[in-house]
């Protein structure tokens, strides 16, 4: 743990597991956190330095006090993105106005009526749609949509991807994963070979675009390709060691991609951020993430790997960049699994059981003991749509 102290590192802060979308393919919003044990203010001066900072939920912007969280987190962060899925309109203008240079990434699942259909929120679409167009007009760079591909809504990837040209904006990508974060474990890509093809074509745009960080961005989508067959990951995964995730109850993880929560320690009971770090418990995670065989393929976890591993990505998109100048496009059977799922040499079934989709699994959900215990009365639902109610009651 040499230097440790200094290193700055990449940091998620999930402020509340409340949520107001109802999205096919995560059952956080059944499983909300009770507003007044989420992350203090106390707890966000304990956390260590960091070069990016997402903030993410559940949704972040139910929590009425997030400009303060942002406030707080602005003190140690070189760079800050927030995720949300776009419905407090105001609350994320009035955010950007106080914070111009932050970054928002909406969550749009697709065109109008797959997104609707997806996420569950009345006019979705449409809200996340004017949102962004709205911080675009207040002049905000660092803007972007965000989309989990799925088989559902795989075709209007490429289209999506357009309107976020046109708008100028940021298009980030994932797809499905299982975890107690999303409290799911049945999530699974059915047709392999179609959703493929999306990707392919999306990494095709990717490369003939100007910008190199879209053709770095093509490697990540091809990459998600090979997580979608159930491969191993293209780049290792060093989550734990410069990259942590704090969850609503001060609990330190190395990700949000495991089955169960795993916790590095919790930082309301620590003094300090080095306890915590450099304890017996946050070793033993480390361990367990060298161990790892979930092969998630999500941003967070990524993004970390194709900078400290730069030499993997930079040759593949320099290669692809050859391609592109002789007229070679890149395919998606350069990835042998794909292949061989067309020569019949692997079976769906095969590719099925490497994915982290398990049909007889209850997922964990992390939630506090006292979180728990409101949901034996009321609904996750309920309980959410009656706290922005009273938020909404509040303001007029
Ligand atoms: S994916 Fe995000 S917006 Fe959708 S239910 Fe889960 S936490 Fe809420
Ligand atoms: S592969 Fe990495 S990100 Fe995924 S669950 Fe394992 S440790 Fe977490």
């Amino acid at each position: 743990m040499k230097n440790m102290k200094e290193k700055k590192l990449n940091g998620t802060v999930i402020v509340t597991y409340r949520c107001n979308a109802r999205c096919t393919m995560c059952n956080r919003y059944k499983c909300p956190s009770k507003p007044e044990e989420e992350i203090s203010i106390e707890t966000i001066k304990k956390l260590p330095k960091m070069y990016f900072t997402n903030i993410t939920g559940g949704e972040p912007f139910i929590r009425e006090d997030l400009q303060d969280v942002v406030e707080e987190l602005y003190k140690k962060s070189d760079r800050i993105v927030i995720s949300t899925n776009g419905f407090f309109t105001d609350r994320i203008i009035a955010m950007a106005k106080r914070f111009p240079n932050i970054g928002i990434r909406i969550s749009i699942e697709g065109l109008e009526d797959t997104n609707n259909e997806i996420r569950g929120l009345k006019d979705g679409y449409k809200r996340g749609y004017e949102t962004l167009k709205k911080l675009k007009e207040m002049g905000m760079k660092d803007v972007g949509f965000g989309m989990t591909v799925q088989d559902k809504n795989a075709p209007d990837l490429v289209p999506l991807y357009n309107i976020s040209n046109e708008m100028d904006m940021e298009f980030a990508t994932a797809s499905l994963h299982n975890s107690f974060y999303f409290v799911e474990a049945k999530n699974i890509i059915h047709d392999r070979p179609m959703v493929a093809q999306n990707f392919e074509n999306l990494v095709n745009e990717l490369l003939n675009s100007k910008s190199p960080k879209k053709w770095f961005r093509a490697y990540f989508n091809h990459g998600l390709i090979n997580y979608v067959y159930g491969q191993k990951r293209l780049l290792p995964c060093d989550m734990a060691f410069d990259t942590f995730f704090i969850d609503p109850y001060g609990d330190v993880m190395p990700c949000n991609g495991t089955k169960d929560k795993e916790v590095m320690g919790n930082l309301n009971e620590c003094a300090t951020w080095e306890e915590l770090w450099n304890s017996a418990q946050a070793e033993e995670v480390r361990f367990k993430v060298r161990h790892c065989d979930r092969q998630c393929w999500m941003i967070g976890s990524v993004s970390p790997a194709m900078h400290k591993y730069i030499w993997k990505p930079a040759w593949w998109v320099l290669t692809h960049k050859l391609k592109f100048w002789t007229n070679k496009k890149y395919s998606m059977y350069e990835n042998k699994i794909v292949r061989d799922l067309r020569d019949g040499k692997v079976t769906k079934e095969e590719l099925d059981k490497c994915s982290t989709c398990d049909m007889n699994c209850v997922a964990n959900n992390g939630l506090s003991e006292a979180s728990k215990e409101q949901l034996k009365n009321k609904s996750g639902e309920e309980i959410v749509d009656a706290d922005i109610e009273k938020q909404m009651n509040k303001k007029d």
